[in-house]
């Protein structure tokens, strides 16, 4: 049986099991995909240990800068990321490669219907999940990404290093005045329930509103842009296409996404209850 794991810390709620186990049982294939804990600075004796006998891993935090310094080669998605979630054994090599970007920009733009062509874009955050999504976004040729963080100065690192890829600027909050197309909130603020210090005049009724944090009800970042008339949506979708990349890179062929998202959708709103 081919052997699989998502690599990190903490692990136990990871929920890239029961998607992989989705996507195989569409092309009947077989396979084992586990959850592996690292212990803290352990990250690479841990990765080498699985691939002993294992084919790929998926790396989540905080382990995504480790996984690219892990990798024998890597590819520019992942280079200019900093930051590798897939690792793929080919021989005595290991791949690294990030499908964080394409699985954002497909569930945005596949899964609901809304454009990156054009559009005025903010994203919020100038972390590894920021980072390894604004090359992606300029390949779908957008109008400007403006990119916002509540320390300047590595929005203003970030639009330097992606200025050659796009129309690329960095602001601070105070400075956002007017309404934007796509906000993206890639900001760990929702994983402790915080609410962004935000201006209600850059959402309107146009505006799509995307947390990349999942959960089975609305993070703050969503029900503040739906009280200022946006759409808002959850990463759901972005977990599930990120893991449909990986798993195409692995198995060669492309899952259908929709109804694992909607499998996990109703999971998360039953674990509430
Ligand atoms: P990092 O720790 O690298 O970066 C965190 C970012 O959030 C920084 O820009 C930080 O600002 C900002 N931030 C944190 N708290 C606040 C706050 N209270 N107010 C304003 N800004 C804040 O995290 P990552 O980039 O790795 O992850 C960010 C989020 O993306 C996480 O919630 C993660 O779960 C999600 N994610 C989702 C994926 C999916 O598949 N759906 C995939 C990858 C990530 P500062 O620089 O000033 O500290």
């Amino acid at each position: 049986m081919k052997q699989f794991a998502v690599i990190g810390n903490p692990i136990a709620h990871s929920k890239s099991p029961d998607i992989h186990a989705a996507f195989a049982a569409q092309f009947e294939i077989q396979l084992n995909y586990e959850r592996l804990l690292a212990k803290e600075g352990k990250f690479a004796s841990t990765a080498s240990r699985f691939f002993e006998y294992g084919i790929g891993a998926n790396v989540t935090i905080p382990f995504k800068e480790a996984a690219l310094q892990f990798a024998d080669e890597c590819s520019e998605a992942a280079n200019l990321a900093g930051a590798v979630n897939t690792l793929s054994r080919q021989g005595d090599v290991i791949k690294g490669d990030n499908t964080d970007g394409i699985g954002l920009v497909r569930d945005i733009r596949d899964n609901h219907n809304v454009s990156f062509n054009n559009q005025n874009i903010l994203i919020i955050g100038a972390g590894g999940a920021s980072r390894g999504v604004i090359l992606p976004i300029a390949k779908e040729a957008p109008l400007r990404i403006t990119i916002v963080n509540r320390t300047l100065v590595k929005a203003q690192a970030l639009s330097r290093q992606f200025a050659p890829y796009a129309d690329i600027q960095a602001s601070a909050f105070d400075e956002l005045s007017q309404p934007f197309d796509i906000i993206i909130n890639a900001t760990s603020a929702s994983l402790n329930g915080e609410a962004l210090n935000l201006p209600n005049n850059i959402f309107d009724i146009e505006t799509l509103a995307y947390d990349m944090m999942y959960g089975g009800k609305p993070t703050p970042f969503m029900q503040f842009a739906v009280e200022s008339g946006a759409m808002a949506v959850n990463g759901l979708g972005m977990l599930v296409e990120q893991a449909a990349q990986s798993f195409e890179v692995w198995h060669g062929v492309a899952p259908t996404t929709q109804p694992v998202i909607n499998m996990l959708r109703n999971k998360l709103v039953r674990e509430l209850r």
